[in-house]
């Protein structure tokens, strides 16, 4: 098998993967903040992550791989100024804050099934409370110091501050709000005590009085607790790389791991857009998974449209561009339907340089885009044994994640939400249809297709997907 190479933000380079444990990948990924439901650019970093993982098993790697899910502490901008989204979410549902981050954690987990991202620890934040204020206690001395609204990390007190962003420690990455008496602008809370007179919903008691963990201390914690210092790969998305990710590396570096970040390698997903730009939870303005699905797009189709395109390329969403990845998710169902109850086994010399391409596609930094047109081969190939065929398909999905073997037509055609018309009395009406063309009675068979045309159902004359109709 061809090396891993992975493109190593910190490097800026790709770089060949070497575990620090022999035979095991571990990787941490920053999560979701459950404070809102989670869109589909939120969502295409869980497909990169889970595509890291799938191809890290590919190459043979025993995968530990964590998902955090941050219940607490992120405030509704980047920096230490803001309300906490937790508990602004649950002022304004008038409900509390841990029943919200209860609820969007499990439409979250709901939406990494659809997508077939493959289950892996999800640690929630609130769980470690404990072990944050031990390591902010530790630190403390050394590397923070007090102000009234909390505990703050003094970034000069570690080498190369930024080095990941490559940004300077003055400029402190364009941070807009700023917290009155911090001796840098980058310099961040580590622990945010309750103003006199305040409560909070989620707050713990601690050495800087009752409060809540700054945003960052969290996936320092938790990947120390749960792969140990340092693990190999971290990843989220390109917006992390700025401020979360330098100041996650800055309290790595204070508390065991020196001048070395924690992690091997940070890699980072870039964005999903639209016309407007960056899809953003805050703006209240974006896009479900399930209203995709609400308007009859399958969620596979929406992962193979993240695989289409390179993880560090900007994806510009568009319907057009999801309906066409769902017709080649279509395409693809099809061709190995007749591998269905065909059992894997057995080799065939045609494969071999097939499989090779794949390898050589995932292993370039996880080129996925390359990687489907080496599947779309072996679907083609003719003259094959069926069981040999059906091996090959498997491997390659494992990696890709599309459940070709199981995701039938029907399953892909999703009834959009808006529909009023069943499926039942949509057939009736195809079958009408075909008795009155043929008996060449053309007006009737027009008058059927238009009538359901003004209840939103295509008629599909000749479709070579052989679907007829859709809604
Ligand atoms: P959040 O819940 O806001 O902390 O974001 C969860 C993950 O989604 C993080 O890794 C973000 O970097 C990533 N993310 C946010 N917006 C986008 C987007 N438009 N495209 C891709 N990834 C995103
Ligand atoms: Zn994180």
């Amino acid at each position: 098998m061809t090396d891993l190479k992975l493109f190593n933000s910190l490097t800026r380079s790709l770089e060949t993967f070497r575990p620090l444990h022999r035979g095991e990948a571990r990787v941490y990924s920053c999560g979701p903040t459950v404070y809102n439901y989670q869109h589909v650019g939120n969502m295409r970093a869980y497909v990169f992550a889970d595509t890291l993982g799938r191809v890290l098993s590919f190459k043979g790697y025993d995968l530990k791989h964590v998902i955090n899910i941050t219940d607490v502490g992120h405030l509704t901008s980047d920096a230490d100024a803001g309300d906490d989204k937790m508990e602004k979410a649950a002022a304004s549902q008038g409900k509390s804050a841990w029943d919200i981050a209860r609820h969007y954690q499990e439409v979250f987990e709901a939406d990494l099934r659809r997508l077939n991202i493959r289950p892996v620890q999800h640690p929630k934040a609130t769980d470690y409370v404990e072990a944050m204020v031990a390591w902010n206690a530790e630190i403390e001395g050394k590397h923070a110091y007090r102000l009234d609204s909390g505990l703050y990390f003094d970034v000069s007190t570690v080498p190369d501050y930024g080095r990941l962003a490559r940004a300077s420690t003055d400029e402190g990455e364009g941070r807009i709000e700023s917290v009155e008496g911090k001796r840098h602008a980058a310099d961040f809370a580590l622990w945010r005590t309750t103003p006199p007179g305040e409560s909070r919903q989620m707050e713990w008691d601690s050495p800087w009085g009752r409060g809540a963990p700054g945003w960052h201390i969290e996936c320092s914690v938790m990947s120390a607790e749960l792969l140990g210092h340092p693990f190999d790969i971290h990843t989220g998305g390109i917006d992390h790389r700025e401020i979360h990710h330098p100041n996650e590396i800055a309290q790595n570096q204070a508390h065991s791991c020196g001048p070395d970040s924690g992690a091997r390698i940070w890699m980072h997903n870039n964005f999903l857009v639209d016309r407007r730009g960056k899809m953003s939870k805050s703006t209240g303005d974006f896009l479900t998974l399930q209203a995709l699905v609400d308007r009859g797009y399958h969620p596979l189709a929406y992962r193979l449209l993240c695989l289409q395109a390179h993880y560090r390329s900007e994806l510009e969403f568009t319907w057009e561009g999801l309906g066409a990845a769902l017709v080649r998710l279509k395409r693809m169902v099809m061709a190995v339907e007749p591998l269905r109850e065909v059992e894997a086994g057995g080799e065939h010399p045609k494969f071999a340089p097939l499989i090779d391409r794949f390898d050589a596609a995932v292993s370039d930094d996880l080129n996925t885009a390359v990687a489907l047109t080496a599947l779309d081969e072996a679907l083609t190939m003719k003259k094959v044994e069926a069981g040999a065929k059906r091996a090959v398909i498997e491997r390659m999905d494992a990696v890709l994640g599309l459940r070709l073997l199981e995701v039938t037509r029907e399953e892909l055609r999703l009834r959009p939400a808006a529909a009023t018309i069943e499926e039942s009395e949509i057939e009736a009406a195809l079958d009408r249809r075909k008795q009155a063309r043929a008996a060449k009675d053309f007006a009737a068979s027009d008058a059927i297709r238009d009538e359901l045309a003004a209840q939103g159902v295509e008629v599909m004359d000749g479709d070579p997907l052989g679907w007829e109709w859709k809604l």
